[in-house]
């Protein structure tokens, strides 16, 4: 076998993408197919199997994703000072393995154990995987962005595909299957990276010092492991009481910054500078995602209720478009979106990340706007086009291209080697905040009386997206007002 190559090597690639990214590229499309084919099925199996009522299954739901979100903070972490991004991935993988098979084993019995193994899995595999393709490329290399945009696409091909199937085999063939199939496909993932994982160099090995006395590596690296396993209990407990995930939510945030704090006191003045307009990067994104993952909420009720079941003249399920449209306009423009920014780049011409993500806003407001629109082409029973709704998604995810792949690649622009996990796992945590609040969102859309007409409700929702639309539209403007500030804070990075 030829030798392993150095970093040099690796980041002097030819062309627009390295190869490794290919790699990465199927590895976290096999885990985001497990993990968006989950969040299609848990809804439906905790109201259908587990007999919740709908309200309670939408908290446990809202509970699960922002523990899933909230558990990439510690992954970063642990993978920055103890077990490197290769170990933490291959650490992940088996225990989203083992809790794919743990509930099919049991689904009833075993449903809320086998997804705490899912909730601290994604936790060491998520944010990691992102700071790799990252590390692929030198500082100041204009070709990062595209090649976070390639990446953005394998997430969403994983997520189409799972999202789709996932929970149609649970529904009309088994459960069992269906949670045994996070297993195999995480064997897939796995099997994917363990295959390529010398083309990676020394990119994710241990950040232990090469001094250490091999048994201490070993005592951290095995204390991580043992450690991790242990929380499950604690998990377990704080996910099946959601009063509990209020509280999780109020503490791990204020935590995460005093964390950061300690760890920024031993930064130099300029790289803490550049941490301060990642946290505003941070901060802004929270917002967006509340809006933004209405989808898996009102959106699907509205989906549900308000949504005439044809487009273009062909029958649909409203609920599979409002699942899926996103994810298959990201397949089909984020390549595109990418090489635009190189292409713009190449003539100078290029936004700056702060703009960028000031039109990631303006397309997310525009779009709740157009969501807003449908009320114009309602029927009397309150429905109404499907195909206006679609094209709200498509504005949309220009929006989600102008930030939520740039965010990415941002993080691990912006952060010191050192700390580029925690950053990543920062980053992830602003999603475990933006779910979170999303459900209160719609929540607080949705109406009263339960005997409330669809027209109602039709009013009711589309009176709040107009209200998220004014704001998305407000931070988009704050974000390209105070944009030359935050570019003096980044410094070269653009
Ligand atoms: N859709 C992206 C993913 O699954 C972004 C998720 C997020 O940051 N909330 O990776």
């Amino acid at each position: 076998m030829s030798e392993p190559l150095n970093l040099q090597q690796i980041r002097d690639f030819k062309g627009t993408y390295p190869k490794q990214l290919f790699y990465l590229f199927g590895t976290e499309m096999w885990e985001r197919f497990c993990f968006y084919g989950l969040r299609g099925m848990l809804v439906v199996f905790m109201a259908t199997e587990l007999m919740m009522p709908e309200k309670q299954a939408n908290l446990q739901y809202g509970a699960i994703q922002a523990f899933v979100y909230a558990f990439t903070f510690l992954g970063g972490v642990f993978a920055d000072k103890i077990l490197g991004f290769q170990k933490s991935l291959f650490w992940g993988a088996l225990l989203m393995i083992v809790g794919g098979f743990v509930i099919a084993a049991a689904p009833k019995e075993l449903f809320y154990i086998g997804i705490c193994f899912n909730i601290i899995g994604t936790g060491f595999f998520k944010p990691n995987i992102s700071t790799m393709v990252g590390q692929l490329y030198h500082e100041g290399d204009a070709r990062r962005d595209a090649g976070f945009g390639l990446f953005y696409m394998g997430i969403n091909v994983g997520a189409f595909l799972g999202g789709l199937l996932m929970v149609w085999v649970g529904k009309s063939y088994s459960w069992r299957a269906a949670f045994a199939l996070v297993g195999v496909v995480m064997i897939i993932s796995l099997i994917n990276f363990a295959w390529r994982r010398r083309t990676f160099g020394p990119i994710g090995l241990s950040p232990l010092h090469p001094d250490l006395p091999a048994a201490k590596r070993k005592m951290y690296e095995w204390g991580t492991y043992i450690g991790s396993l242990a929380v499950v209990p604690l998990i377990l407990l704080m996910v099946t009481n959601t009063a509990y995930t209020d509280l999780f939510m109020y503490i791990v945030g204020p935590l995460t910054l005093v964390y950061l704090a300690w760890e920024m006191r031993t930064f130099s003045r300029a790289e803490n500078l550049k941490l301060g307009a990642a946290l505003i990067f941070i901060f802004f994104s929270i917002f967006f995602w509340a809006f933004f993952e209405q989808s898996g909420g009102s959106l699907s009720l509205f989906a549900l209720n308000n949504l005439h079941p044809s487009l273009f003249g062909f029958p649909v399920d409203t609920n599979s478009v409002n699942n899926a449209a996103n994810s298959l306009f990201v397949i089909a423009f984020s390549a595109v979106v990418g090489l635009v920014w190189l292409w713009l780049s190449k003539r100078g011409k290029e936004p700056n990340s702060v703009v960028k993500f000031g039109l990631g806003f303006l397309f997310l407001g525009a779009g709740f706007y157009i969501f807003k629109s449908t009320l114009g082409y309602a029927d009397e029973n309150g429905v109404t086009s499907t195909e206006v709704f679609t094209f709200a998604w498509f504005v949309i995810t220009f929006g989600e291209l102008c930030l939520s792949p740039i965010g990415l690649s941002l993080m691990t622009k912006l952060s010191p080697l050192r700390i580029q996990g925690l950053m990543m796992g920062m980053w992830f945590l602003a999603s475990a905040y933006g779910q979170y609040a999303a459900g209160l969102l719609g929540a607080g859309m949705s109406a009263e009386d339960p005997g409330a007409s669809n027209y109602e409700k039709l009013v009711l929702y589309t009176d709040g997206y107009g209200e998220l639309g004014l704001y998305a539209l407000i931070a988009g403007g704050a974000l390209i007002l105070i944009a030359p500030l935050v570019r003096r804070m980044m410094q070269e990075v653009r």
